[in-house]
């Protein structure tokens, strides 16, 4: 655990000493999401996230959607009250882990290798400390920021936030009042290029997403007969084709944005029809962006039959699609001339695509803040080929950005920590981020 050597913190040091200990604290409150109600639970958690913004003079407010999964919001007040407030939002559910698999338990935030270990420990309980330990330097020392800031630690994201982000902008919309712009998850990590150049992908973009339900009906017979219409040939035909299916790449302006930077950085010009080679040179985050050039639609379940000599009558699949900002309607006609007439689709669950621009006061900020802690930081655009909480808070309008600062060691396989086994992160990368994120606040 080294001391900055920057000797520039405006933080002074008490932030960086601070969120290690809050995010092993938030590591060992176990806020495993189930996607039901089976799990603890994320009601500790509010409580430990409260307590630690009320000792510093704020109010923050519990808001529990069901009984066990709550979330906390507080408001701090900045030095111009009449300009649009900031919001930055975390959820503190994880997904669960299996600690047989780990080499330390998942929820002890063990300290080894210059890591703290656990679940939750990149998604997304470092961000959360992070703020939490910004934020009560900034309070304790009274360095108001320039405008309002909502902060909201919430439950469920790991489900899709029905019991939590989705909940307090259903119900609880004046919490946002006046909130234009948000910051948080699953961006602002980065990817070192070589000594004069490293990226930080911030997220501006979020796949859309439809989770379907196939459904074949044939006619039920003896399994010794000959029979032209059973459920189950019809309905594999189609699932073969559809997962065998290359979508085309698209070349979304976040894409553009991202190959522009990315050519730029490297001095040679990426052409988006031969994405193979490029993805080749991004190491790690190849993964984050190969799924962002393309609608993709895997196929995840199969279901058919109860006995080996009778013909059943229907046949099922379950299928992951995701879509691009701007393509859902050539993705779903995409779908339907690939599973043809015989095929019927429902959604199981749909959700929106979010785009915005990679530009303004905001972008500017967190560039000033990345450079001012690391003279080789570039922040570029990307597409999240997953979603997050972004999508229920654009509902209220709020304009998202993926934010979460982070310098990692070129080694570490980021994107597979991700509800990977031995997700952990660096400490220094911490401290780091909590740096960022002050200077970041100071511009916002
Ligand atoms: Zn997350």
């Amino acid at each position: 655990m080294s001391e900055s050597s920057t000797g520039s913190t405006v933080s002074g040091g008490n932030a960086e000493r601070e969120v290690v200990d809050l995010c092993r604290d938030l590591i060992r409150i176990d806020t495993s999401n189930y996607g039901d109600h089976s799990g603890p639970g994320e009601r500790l958690a509010a409580e430990y996230v409260a307590e630690k913004l009320a000792e510093v003079g704020l109010e923050p407010q519990i808001f529990e959607s069901h009984k066990g999964r709550a979330s906390t919001v507080a408001r701090i007040e900045g030095e111009d009250p009449s300009r649009p407030a900031l919001l930055i939002h975390g959820h503190t559910d994880v997904v669960p882990a299996n600690a047989a698999d780990w080499t330390h338990d998942p929820f002890s935030g063990e300290i080894a290798d210059g890591c703290v270990w656990g679940r939750g420990a990149v998604d997304m309980k470092d961000m959360d400390a992070m703020t939490l330990a910004v934020v009560r330097e900034r309070m304790r020392t009274g360095r108001k920021p320039p405008r309002d800031i909502v902060l909201a630690f919430v439950a469920d994201e790991e489900a899709g936030g029905t019991y939590g982000a989705r909940y307090l902008v259903d119900k609880h919309p004046g919490l946002f009042e006046g909130v234009n712009e948000a910051i948080s998850e699953v961006g602002g990590f980065s990817f070192t290029v070589n000594e004069k150049l490293r990226l930080y992908l911030v997220e501006t973009a979020q796949k859309g997403m439809h989770w379907m339900k196939l459904t074949v009906d044939g006619t039920a017979g003896h399994g010794s007969m000959i029979h032209k219409d059973n459920a189950i040939t019809e309905l594999s035909e189609a699932v073969g084709r559809l997962g065998r299916h290359k979508f085309p790449v698209r070349v979304t302006k976040t894409l553009r944005h991202f190959l522009d930077e990315l050519s730029d950085a490297l001095g040679t010009e990426l052409d988006p029809e031969n994405m193979d080679e490029t993805l080749a040179k991004l190491g790690g985050i190849s993964k984050l962006i190969g799924a962002s050039l393309q609608n993709t639609a895997n196929p995840t379940q199969l279901g058919a039959g109860y006995k080996v000599n009778v013909i059943p009558g229907q046949a099922t699949a379950h299928v992951d699609g995701r879509y691009l900002p701007g393509y859902e309607e050539e993705f779903l006609a995409d779908l339907d001339r690939i599973l043809g007439p015989n095929v019927r689709r429902e959604d199981v669950h749909a959700d929106k695509a979010l785009e915005t621009t990679f530009d303004g006061a905001l972008v500017d900020a967190m560039q000033t803040a990345l450079v001012a802690e690391d003279p080789i930081a570039r922040a570029v655009p990307y597409m999240l080929s997953a979603g997050t909480d972004a999508k229920s808070f654009d509902d209220l309008g709020i304009r998202g950005f993926g934010f979460a600062p982070l310098k990692l060691p070129p080694e570490l396989d980021f994107a597979g920590m991700f509800h990977g086994v031995d997700e952990r992160v660096p400490v220094d990368g911490l401290q780091f981020g909590v740096r960022v994120l002050d200077r970041f606040i100071d511009h916002c």
